[in-house]
Protein backbone atom coordinates (compact mmCIF):
# COMPACT_ATOMS: atom_id res chain seq x y z
CA UNK A 1 0.00 0.00 0.00
CA UNK A 2 1.20 3.46 -0.73
CA UNK A 3 3.07 5.56 2.12
CA UNK A 4 -0.20 7.31 4.40
CA UNK A 5 -3.54 5.05 3.04
CA UNK A 6 -4.52 3.38 6.24
CA UNK A 7 -4.07 -0.34 6.22
CA UNK A 8 -5.42 -1.01 9.55
CA UNK A 9 -8.50 0.39 11.07
CA UNK A 10 -10.32 0.07 14.57
CA UNK A 11 -13.75 0.89 15.26
CA UNK A 12 -15.61 0.79 18.42
CA UNK A 13 -13.67 -1.88 19.89
CA UNK A 14 -14.96 -3.67 23.06
CA UNK A 15 -13.72 -6.25 25.01
CA UNK A 16 -15.41 -7.19 28.43
CA UNK A 17 -14.04 -10.23 30.93
CA UNK A 18 -17.26 -10.65 32.43
CA UNK A 19 -18.43 -7.82 34.40
CA UNK A 20 -14.53 -6.00 33.38
CA UNK A 21 -14.31 -3.46 30.49
CA UNK A 22 -11.03 -4.19 29.50
CA UNK A 23 -11.13 -2.45 25.96
CA UNK A 24 -14.18 0.09 26.18
CA UNK A 25 -15.17 1.41 22.66
CA UNK A 26 -11.64 2.46 21.16
CA UNK A 27 -11.61 3.60 17.44
CA UNK A 28 -8.28 4.35 15.70
CA UNK A 29 -6.46 3.86 12.04
CA UNK A 30 -2.76 3.06 11.08
CA UNK A 31 -1.37 4.65 8.03
CA UNK A 32 0.89 2.57 5.74
CA UNK A 33 4.73 3.93 6.36
CA UNK A 34 4.16 5.05 9.82
CA UNK A 35 5.34 3.85 13.05
CA UNK A 36 2.31 4.31 15.61
CA UNK A 37 2.39 3.96 19.44
CA UNK A 38 0.03 2.08 21.64
CA UNK A 39 0.67 3.56 25.51
CA UNK A 40 -0.83 3.59 28.61
CA UNK A 41 -0.54 2.42 32.05
CA UNK A 42 -0.59 -0.67 33.19
CA UNK A 43 -3.79 -2.30 32.94
CA UNK A 44 -4.67 0.26 30.60
CA UNK A 45 -6.34 -2.29 27.87
CA UNK A 46 -3.28 -2.34 25.81
CA UNK A 47 -2.24 -6.14 25.35
CA UNK A 48 -6.53 -6.97 25.21
CA UNK A 49 -5.94 -4.31 22.74
CA UNK A 50 -2.92 -5.64 20.40
CA UNK A 51 -4.94 -9.75 21.13
CA UNK A 52 -8.04 -8.09 19.70
CA UNK A 53 -6.19 -6.91 16.38
CA UNK A 54 -4.03 -10.02 15.95
CA UNK A 55 -6.76 -12.41 16.40
CA UNK A 56 -6.34 -13.89 19.56
CA UNK A 57 -8.98 -13.31 21.41
CA UNK A 58 -12.52 -12.36 20.18
CA UNK A 59 -13.96 -9.09 20.16
CA UNK A 60 -17.32 -8.68 22.37
CA UNK A 61 -18.04 -5.83 19.73
CA UNK A 62 -16.52 -3.03 16.95
CA UNK A 63 -14.38 -4.31 13.86
CA UNK A 64 -10.96 -4.63 12.80
CA UNK A 65 -10.20 -3.88 9.41
CA UNK A 66 -6.95 -4.87 7.55
CA UNK A 67 -5.80 -3.73 4.20
CA UNK A 68 -9.31 -3.17 3.32
CA UNK A 69 -10.97 -6.53 4.44
CA UNK A 70 -13.31 -7.19 7.62
CA UNK A 71 -11.26 -8.90 9.99
CA UNK A 72 -13.14 -9.54 12.78
CA UNK A 73 -13.83 -12.74 14.17
CA UNK A 74 -11.18 -14.16 11.70
CA UNK A 75 -8.51 -16.11 13.18
CA UNK A 76 -4.97 -15.30 14.16
CA UNK A 77 -3.44 -17.73 11.43
CA UNK A 78 -5.98 -16.26 8.68
CA UNK A 79 -4.88 -12.73 10.08
CA UNK A 80 -1.27 -13.81 9.32
CA UNK A 81 -1.81 -14.80 6.44
CA UNK A 82 -2.95 -11.98 4.99
CA UNK A 83 0.12 -9.81 5.90
CA UNK A 84 -0.03 -9.17 9.80
CA UNK A 85 3.17 -10.62 11.52
CA UNK A 86 3.72 -10.09 15.20
CA UNK A 87 5.82 -10.74 18.38
CA UNK A 88 5.04 -12.39 21.54
CA UNK A 89 5.22 -10.01 25.06
CA UNK A 90 7.34 -12.80 26.36
CA UNK A 91 9.89 -14.29 24.31
CA UNK A 92 8.73 -17.56 22.45
CA UNK A 93 12.14 -18.11 20.56
CA UNK A 94 13.29 -22.24 20.58
CA UNK A 95 16.56 -21.88 22.86
CA UNK A 96 18.01 -25.13 21.56
CA UNK A 97 17.57 -24.10 17.85
CA UNK A 98 19.63 -21.83 15.89
CA UNK A 99 19.06 -18.54 15.21
CA UNK A 100 18.76 -19.55 11.03
CA UNK A 101 16.31 -22.43 12.44
CA UNK A 102 14.50 -20.02 14.33
CA UNK A 103 13.80 -17.51 11.64
CA UNK A 104 13.14 -20.06 9.56
CA UNK A 105 10.44 -21.11 11.80
CA UNK A 106 8.80 -17.78 10.73
CA UNK A 107 8.99 -18.10 6.88
CA UNK A 108 5.48 -20.72 7.24
CA UNK A 109 3.48 -18.41 9.00
CA UNK A 110 2.20 -17.00 6.10
CA UNK A 111 2.85 -18.75 3.28
CA UNK A 112 2.80 -22.41 3.93
CA UNK A 113 0.11 -23.54 6.85
CA UNK A 114 -1.09 -26.51 5.20
CA UNK A 115 2.86 -27.89 5.36
CA UNK A 116 3.36 -26.92 8.71
CA UNK A 117 -0.30 -29.42 9.48
CA UNK A 118 1.12 -32.18 7.50
CA UNK A 119 4.32 -32.07 9.56
CA UNK A 120 6.94 -29.80 8.17
CA UNK A 121 7.55 -32.76 5.00
CA UNK A 122 9.23 -30.15 2.93
CA UNK A 123 11.03 -31.22 -0.49
CA UNK A 124 14.65 -29.77 -0.97
CA UNK A 125 13.77 -27.38 -3.00
CA UNK A 126 11.07 -25.31 -0.89
CA UNK A 127 13.74 -26.05 2.32
CA UNK A 128 16.48 -24.18 0.66
CA UNK A 129 14.20 -21.37 -0.53
CA UNK A 130 13.40 -21.35 3.56
CA UNK A 131 16.44 -21.27 5.00
CA UNK A 132 17.75 -18.66 2.01
CA UNK A 133 15.48 -16.25 3.22
CA UNK A 134 15.87 -16.79 7.09
CA UNK A 135 19.48 -16.25 5.95
CA UNK A 136 18.08 -13.23 4.16
CA UNK A 137 15.98 -11.75 7.19
CA UNK A 138 19.47 -12.39 9.53
CA UNK A 139 21.48 -10.60 7.29
CA UNK A 140 18.64 -7.61 7.43
CA UNK A 141 18.93 -7.60 11.27
CA UNK A 142 22.70 -7.66 11.68
CA UNK A 143 22.80 -11.17 12.74
CA UNK A 144 23.81 -12.84 9.94
CA UNK A 145 27.24 -13.91 10.96
CA UNK A 146 25.79 -15.55 14.25
CA UNK A 147 23.20 -17.65 12.65
CA UNK A 148 24.56 -21.19 14.01
CA UNK A 149 24.79 -20.26 17.44
CA UNK A 150 21.70 -21.19 19.55
CA UNK A 151 19.04 -18.90 20.15
CA UNK A 152 19.28 -19.38 24.20
CA UNK A 153 22.76 -18.23 24.53
CA UNK A 154 21.53 -14.51 22.93
CA UNK A 155 21.30 -11.49 25.39
CA UNK A 156 17.47 -10.47 26.14
CA UNK A 157 17.92 -7.96 23.60
CA UNK A 158 19.25 -9.31 20.83
CA UNK A 159 16.63 -12.08 21.72
CA UNK A 160 13.90 -9.57 20.96
CA UNK A 161 15.66 -8.50 17.77
CA UNK A 162 15.76 -12.34 16.59
CA UNK A 163 12.16 -12.40 17.18
CA UNK A 164 11.29 -9.16 15.14
CA UNK A 165 13.51 -11.14 11.84
CA UNK A 166 11.23 -14.16 12.55
CA UNK A 167 8.20 -11.88 12.43
CA UNK A 168 9.72 -10.62 9.39
CA UNK A 169 10.24 -14.03 7.74
CA UNK A 170 6.63 -14.32 6.57
CA UNK A 171 6.99 -11.17 4.80
CA UNK A 172 4.14 -8.94 6.64
CA UNK A 173 2.27 -5.46 5.67
CA UNK A 174 2.32 -4.85 8.94
CA UNK A 175 4.33 -5.53 12.05
CA UNK A 176 2.59 -5.80 15.99
CA UNK A 177 4.91 -5.64 18.63
CA UNK A 178 3.97 -6.07 21.78
CA UNK A 179 6.28 -4.37 24.73
CA UNK A 180 9.70 -5.29 23.00
CA UNK A 181 11.82 -3.13 25.22
CA UNK A 182 10.39 -4.85 28.43
CA UNK A 183 13.07 -5.69 30.71
CA UNK A 184 16.06 -4.15 27.94
CA UNK A 185 19.19 -2.49 29.22
CA UNK A 186 19.34 1.07 27.59
CA UNK A 187 21.83 -0.07 25.09
CA UNK A 188 19.38 -3.21 23.93
CA UNK A 189 17.10 -0.28 23.19
CA UNK A 190 19.00 1.77 21.56
CA UNK A 191 19.60 -1.11 19.11
CA UNK A 192 15.79 -2.05 19.04
CA UNK A 193 15.27 1.45 18.26
CA UNK A 194 17.68 1.72 15.63
CA UNK A 195 16.67 -1.36 14.01
CA UNK A 196 12.57 -0.43 13.74
CA UNK A 197 13.54 3.38 12.51
CA UNK A 198 15.34 1.23 9.63
CA UNK A 199 12.45 -1.10 8.89
CA UNK A 200 10.32 2.33 8.76
CA UNK A 201 12.60 3.63 6.07
CA UNK A 202 12.16 0.67 3.95
CA UNK A 203 8.49 0.91 4.17
CA UNK A 204 7.34 -0.97 6.88
CA UNK A 205 4.66 -0.34 8.69
CA UNK A 206 4.80 -0.73 12.87
CA UNK A 207 2.29 -0.83 15.67
CA UNK A 208 4.17 -0.90 18.67
CA UNK A 209 2.42 -1.43 22.41
CA UNK A 210 4.72 -0.46 24.56
CA UNK A 211 4.62 0.46 28.34
CA UNK A 212 7.78 2.49 28.30
CA UNK A 213 6.97 5.92 27.49
CA UNK A 214 10.57 7.09 26.75
CA UNK A 215 11.66 4.73 24.28
CA UNK A 216 8.24 5.58 22.23
CA UNK A 217 8.42 9.32 22.15
CA UNK A 218 11.95 9.09 20.09
CA UNK A 219 10.00 6.35 17.67
CA UNK A 220 6.90 7.15 16.71
CA UNK A 221 5.46 9.10 14.17
CA UNK A 222 1.89 9.23 16.39
CA UNK A 223 0.80 7.58 19.51
CA UNK A 224 -2.79 6.59 21.04
CA UNK A 225 -2.91 6.43 25.13
CA UNK A 226 -4.79 4.29 26.66
CA UNK A 227 -6.47 4.68 30.10
CA UNK A 228 -8.89 2.57 31.93
CA UNK A 229 -9.52 0.57 28.66
CA UNK A 230 -10.79 3.97 26.81
CA UNK A 231 -8.93 5.95 24.27
CA UNK A 232 -7.52 9.10 26.35
CA UNK A 233 -5.55 11.11 23.45
CA UNK A 234 -4.40 10.53 20.55
CA UNK A 235 -1.77 12.59 18.87
CA UNK A 236 1.86 13.44 17.45
CA UNK A 237 4.11 12.47 20.71
CA UNK A 238 5.41 16.27 21.27
CA UNK A 239 1.75 17.28 22.01
CA UNK A 240 0.51 14.18 23.97
CA UNK A 241 3.78 14.32 26.52
CA UNK A 242 2.69 17.47 27.27
CA UNK A 243 -0.84 16.83 27.58
CA UNK A 244 -2.13 16.76 31.61
CA UNK A 245 -4.44 14.04 31.40
CA UNK A 246 -1.68 11.64 30.02
CA UNK A 247 0.82 13.15 32.51
CA UNK A 248 -2.23 12.48 35.22
CA UNK A 249 -2.92 9.21 33.85
CA UNK A 250 0.56 7.80 34.37
CA UNK A 251 1.49 9.59 37.59
CA UNK A 252 -2.10 7.84 38.86
CA UNK A 253 -1.29 4.76 37.14
P1 LIG B 1 -2.19 -3.54 29.76
O1 LIG B 1 -1.62 -4.41 28.71
O2 LIG B 1 -2.44 -2.15 29.30
O3 LIG B 1 -1.40 -3.56 31.03
P2 LIG B 1 -4.34 -5.50 29.80
O4 LIG B 1 -4.96 -5.43 28.45
O5 LIG B 1 -3.41 -6.61 30.05
O6 LIG B 1 -3.66 -4.11 30.14
O7 LIG B 1 -5.50 -5.57 30.89
C1 LIG B 1 -6.59 -4.69 30.91
C2 LIG B 1 -7.56 -5.14 31.99
O8 LIG B 1 -8.18 -6.35 31.57
C3 LIG B 1 -6.90 -5.41 33.31
O9 LIG B 1 -7.79 -5.00 34.35
C4 LIG B 1 -6.73 -6.91 33.31
O10 LIG B 1 -6.75 -7.43 34.63
C5 LIG B 1 -7.96 -7.37 32.54
N1 LIG B 1 -7.75 -8.61 31.80
C6 LIG B 1 -6.85 -8.81 30.81
N2 LIG B 1 -6.95 -10.06 30.32
C7 LIG B 1 -7.93 -10.68 31.03
C8 LIG B 1 -8.51 -11.99 30.99
N3 LIG B 1 -8.09 -12.92 30.13
N4 LIG B 1 -9.50 -12.25 31.87
C9 LIG B 1 -9.94 -11.32 32.75
N5 LIG B 1 -9.44 -10.07 32.81
C10 LIG B 1 -8.45 -9.75 31.98
MG1 LIG C 1 0.30 -5.53 28.61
Amino acid sequence: PARGTPILSVQGAVKRFGGLVAVNDVSFELNAGEILGLIGPNGAGKSTMFNLLTGTIPMTSGRVRFLGRDVSGMLQLEIARLGLGRTFQHVKLRPHMSLLDNVALGVHARTRPSMLRAGLRLDREEERRILYEARRQLDRIGLGDRAHEMAGSLPLGTQRILEIARALASDPVLLVLDEPAAGLRRQEKLALGDLLRKLREEGMTILIVEHDMDFVMNLVDRLVVMNFGSKLVEGVPSAVRADERVQAAYLGG
